[in-house]
């Protein structure tokens, strides 16, 4: 896509920090990361969203997102990972290139991931579940 910031990165029109590349997926190092080695994985080819992404593309990437957070996780020592992907300008996505969040968590980091839980009444998880 022309003007997407991602594919512009891909494209190597912006500089990134790129630490994996294969046929179909890309990642680099977020610019504004939640902690060090927060990273971005993508697929090279534009798709917006969860949606509108190809089947057997997604799935390769997911793959790649599993080999870079093993990869991060040995590398940073990290204790934890967080894989986070937002679809839809509500749900936090700003860039409209899929992308996948790896952030590596540690034990006493200052990253807050969380929400408030809302209580249901039965009636309504049955209702929900159909
Ligand atoms: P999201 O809110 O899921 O769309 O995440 C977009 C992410 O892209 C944010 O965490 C930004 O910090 C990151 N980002 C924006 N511009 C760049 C860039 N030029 N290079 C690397 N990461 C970027
Ligand atoms: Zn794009």
């Amino acid at each position: 896509m022309e003007n997407c910031l991602f594919c512009r990165i891909i494209r190597g029109e912006i500089p990134s920090r790129r630490v994996y590349e294969d046929k179909d997926s890309v990642a680099f190092l977020d610019i504004n990361p939640a902690n060090p080695g927060h990273t971005l994985v993508m697929p090279k080819k534009h798709a917006e969203n969860i949606f509108d992404a190809d089947d057997e593309l997604l799935g390769r990437v997911i793959v790649a997102a599993k080999v870079i957070s093993k990869k991060i996780k040995e590398s940073l020592n990290a204790d934890g990972i967080n894989v986070i992907q937002n679809n839809g300008r509500h749900a936090g996505q700003i860039v409209n290139h899929i992308h996948f969040h790896i952030i590596p968590r540690f034990a006493n980091d200052t990253v807050i991931i969380s929400y408030p839980q809302i209580k249901m009444e039965d009636k309504d998880f049955e209702e929900i579940q159909k």
